[in-house]
């Protein structure tokens, strides 16, 4: 049998090979880079496992814990229980438990006119948490109802100086008046439900588990997807060997929109489609220190408007030594361009003015990931429903990545999960109806 061809080897396109080796069905990944994981890799030094991306999991995503279980991997690490935002120059408290039942201290924080906008937010997104994905419809309510304006214009400003700044910077890497209510509302239904964890010894444990059996071509970059006559008939390759072709036909896309765009020709509604979802650029730099740097029950912090710090966290509840600083955010673009030694610095300098540093660096790695987080789109269902449509008009192409059912690993596994379903369905009719 003809392998299919998936390109590239993150989350999406291990999925995308597990799922079709479910069904016996062998393929090939195509990988421009040196290691497997791209936006969620785990890269090891030593005793260190710096994971320069997603990491954390919920207990309440199936594909992803159907996964752990059949990899036996079932030692985990909690989750720090939630965030202390810079509010009104103080760190306040943001626990996942007690705001949704409810803060006070937050509520007078956020004056009574935030509070109760705060507290109806989240309490729809909890009523509806199942409900609220980009596969059902309620959210394209969601859509109908609040993306007509960004997420600034709907709400009070300390709240979106803080706990919306938040959900907007850790869900897209972006501030509150660049995305829109849905995606938020998307991040807000996730906040109460399950428990949150990590993979103990780091998510490489599970990448490595995910790549096992699995064909992967190192160094291996696609600059097109070929097609004629409305079907896939190859991949354009560049490797160490130099450009070639080498014919395909059957592809699927496991790399993100903006790069999808530079390697298939769609009709204009589905590059309107691409063009329309937004990816912010950002850096995540893992520091580990020789003493303790978080404190007096201090896991995690969100920065203020305007601070080239977006929000950081202890890697681990258990390792307040071990510090992941995400520079994302309008400010943190304006500086993201310079060397990692600087950037390590403006981190550090922007932590101290919460939260002082008393230790030394043992070891640092900083990533830069160019299209960051998928901020999505406005209006998104219909975005999607475009895309989808303009992907089918090719034979033997589909697509899977974080810019269909949500910009998580699990939200990656449904897309890889479906884009197999898809991919194999004509098959099906067909066999059937022979
Ligand atoms: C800082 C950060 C923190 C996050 N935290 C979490 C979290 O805690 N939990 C969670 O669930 N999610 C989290 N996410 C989101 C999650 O990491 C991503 O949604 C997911 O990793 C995206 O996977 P992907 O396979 O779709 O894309 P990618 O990981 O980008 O994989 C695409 C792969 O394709 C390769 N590639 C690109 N172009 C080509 C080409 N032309 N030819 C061949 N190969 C190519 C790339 O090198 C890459 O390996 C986080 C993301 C970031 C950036």
């Amino acid at each position: 049998m003809d392998p299919v061809h998936i390109i590239g080897a993150g989350v999406s396109g291990l999925g995308t090979a597990h799922f079709l080796a479910k069904r016996g069905i062998p393929s090939i990944i195509h990988e421009v880079g040196e290691h497997v994981g791209g936006r969620a890799a785990c890269i090891r030094q030593g005793e260190h496992a710096f994971e320069i991306g997603g990491k954390n999991f919920s207990s309440a995503w199936p594909r992803f814990n159907a996964m752990l279980d059949e990899f036996g991997l079932t030692e985990f690490e909690d989750q720090h229980p939630g965030f202390h935002i810079v509010l009104n120059d103080q760190l306040v408290a943001l626990e996942k438990s007690k705001t949704l039942n409810g803060d006070l201290r937050l509520a007078s924080a956020l004056g009574p006119r935030g509070a109760l906008q705060f507290r109806n937010f989240l309490s729809y997104a909890k009523r509806n948490a199942d409900r609220l994905n980009y596969s059902s419809g309620l959210i394209e309510q969601v859509e109908k109802q609040w993306d007509h304006a960004t997420i600034d214009k709907h709400f009070t400003k300390k709240l979106c100086a803080g706990p919306l700044r938040l959900f907007s910077i850790i869900m897209g890497g972006a501030e509150p008046s660049e995305l829109y209510p849905s995606l938020m509302m998307l991040f807000a239904s996730g906040f109460g439900k399950g428990s949150h964890h990590a993979v103990a010894g780091g998510i490489g444990r599970f990448h490595d588990r995910l790549a096992e059996g699995k064909t992967i071509r190192f160094g291996s970059r696609v600059k097109q997807i070929m097609t004629y006559d409305g079907h896939v008939s190859g991949l354009m390759l560049e490797d160490e060997d130099g450009a070639r072709m080498v014919p395909a036909n059957r592809v699927i896309s496991a790399v993100p929109a903006h790069v999808l765009r530079q390697l298939v020709t769609l009709p204009a509604y589905g590059r309107v489609a691409l063009d329309s979802l937004r990816y912010f650029p950002l850096a995540l730099i893992n520091v580990v220190y020789d003493a303790p740097v978080f404190r007096d029950g201090v896991h995690s912090i969100m920065f203020e408007p305007g601070a080239p710090l977006g929000h950081c966290s202890a890697n681990r509840l258990h390792s307040p030594h071990h510090v992941r600083f995400t520079m994302s955010g309008k400010a943190a673009r304006d500086i993201l361009d310079r060397s990692d030694a600087e950037l390590v610095q403006i981190a550090e300098d922007s932590f101290s003015k919460r939260m002082p540093i008393d230790a030394k660096r043992l070891k640092v790695h900083v990533a830069r990931h160019t299209g960051g987080i998928c901020g999505y789109a406005p209006h998104f269902t219909q975005v999607k429903r475009d895309l989808l449509r303009a992907v089918e008009t090719l034979q033997g192409l589909e697509v899977a990545g974080d810019y269909l059912e949500g910009h998580t690993m699990e939200g990656c596994l449904t897309s890889a999960d479906l884009a197999v379903q898809r991919l194999l369905a004509p098959a099906t009719r067909t066999s059937v109806a022979a």
